[in-house]
């Protein structure tokens, strides 16, 4: 049903409602959601975790960060985990990776299976872009996996001109603000003290058009990538992929960037197009950025390695009657945070304690009501679920993980946005 060649666009930091195809108002999107209009979307599609490493592990392995073992960034993934890109790889495709750098380095063992894995440092599309263009004029013909991964949306939301500015006109920041890493960290951080600190509203409606003028860049460089693809004649005959890690919060919650479980961090967006295309379709059940594993295994006829915990989303495409199943997150911050979303409820919080939030994500998708006192026969049910997955998840046990070896420049890297330390 989904063939290779397989191409995957992973915009880091992309959260769906900030499209034009899941309902934003803005244009940051022409291309993408030209791409939903053939595509297979997926409304309500959750990551695994708040953050770079232990969410893409997911995707690529199909699953939860504490049985791929990358609970936290700066981990390694461990070898033991089959990857995506090995299963394609063992079966004779081609597999090619274009990636950002920062937790996509190869150090962080998420390359395992890809015959190339070139790594920019957090230089964007406007470099990986071209490569991806020459690697395609190459290997249009064969069969093959290709990863196409960028942290142009993510902080500091300083893509090229005239992207950059295309949605901050008349705006007027704080003079010296910057929604850079360095100071949004400073506001991220000071939630764990006793004097949280907050943006304003011209700075925080300055940062997210800027993140939006990201998002439009990231947009203009799906477009040539397509384009080029149709002209080598792949339209017909790739099945396409967009999706993202996590999303990003503006303060909905009293925070900014990524590190909690609310629905701006988790809810990703996620198209697939088979080759050709298709009429477009809306599936409204609960997904996991970690089922496109599975999805793309089976689809590309493959072997599935045993013990996945992602389902295939093959069946909801072909229409099938499907149960109901639950997507999770967990995120090691703020204690041990879980999340549940179920049908119409998302649940979060440390499931040992009472102080738990309920929210009814379809109708408040950015969970600014929690009902929790009004709904606790929901709650019940949804942390005696989520108990039994954490339960699931411990018998299966975590792998011994390594942190990897990082030579001087990757650190200071890593460091200057906001990470390591
Ligand atoms: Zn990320």
């Amino acid at each position: 049903m989904l063939p290779a060649p397989v191409v995957i666009f992973d915009l880091d930091t992309l959260r769906a409602d900030h499209l034009g195809c899941y309902g934003y108002g803005r244009p940051t999107s022409p291309r993408i959601d030209a791409l939903a209009a053939e595509s297979y979307r997926f409304q309500w599609a959750f990551s695994q975790a708040p953050d770079t490493g232990p969410s893409q592990s997911s995707i690529f392995t199909g699953l939860y960060p504490s049985s791929h073992g990358l609970k936290f960034n700066s981990a390694k993934l461990p070898d033991s985990v089959t990857t995506l890109a090995e299963v394609f790889s063992d079966a004779g495709y081609r597999t090619a990776a274009f990636v950002d750098g920062g937790f996509m380095l190869p150090e962080f063992g998420i390359d395992q299976g890809f015959e190339l894995y070139e790594a920019s440092d957090w230089n964007g599309l406007d470099t990986i872009g071209p490569r991806v263009l020459d690697w395609l004029d190459a290997h249009h013909e064969e069969d093959f996996l290709l990863l196409i991964h960028s942290y142009d949306v993510h902080a500091d939301y300083e893509s090229p001109e005239p992207f950059r500015s295309l949605f901050t006109s008349g705006m007027t920041p704080t003079p010296g603000f910057k929604p850079n890493v360095k100071q949004l960290e400073v506001i991220r951080r000071s939630k764990w003290s006793d004097q949280p600190l907050q943006l304003n509203d011209a700075d925080l409606e300055f940062a997210k058009a800027r993140y939006d003028g990201g998002i439009r860049f990231a947009d203009y460089w799906l477009g040539r990538i397509l384009d080029h693809m149709r002209a080598l004649g792949l339209d017909r005959r790739a099945t396409i992929v967009l999706l993202s890690d996590h999303g990003e919060e503006f303060q909905e919650h009293g925070s900014v960037q990524h590190d909690r479980l609310y629905a701006p961090v988790t809810h990703i967006p996620l198209l697939i197009r088979p080759p050709g295309g298709i009429i477009p379709s809306v599936i409204t059940s609960v997904v996991q950025g970690m089922d496109v594993m599975p999805t793309l295994v089976e689809g590309a006829g493959l072997p599935l390695p045993p013990n996945l915990q992602g389902h295939s989303l093959l069946p909801l495409m072909r229409g099938e009657s499907v149960p109901e199943r639950p997507a999770f997150s967990e995120s090691p911050y703020f204690g041990h945070r879980r999340g549940i979303f179920l049908g119409e409820h998302h649940l979060l919080g440390a499931l040992e304690n009472e102080a738990l939030e309920l929210f009814e994500f379809r109708r408040d998708p950015l969970e600014l009501r929690n009902v929790v006192a009004e709904q606790p026969e929901v709650a019940a049910r949804l942390r005696s679920l989520a108990k039994q997955w954490q339960d699931s998840l411990d018998r299966r046990g975590t792998p011994d993980i390594e942190t990897p070896e990082l030579d001087e420049d990757t650190v200071k890297s890593l460091e200057a946005l906001g990470y390591l330390n």
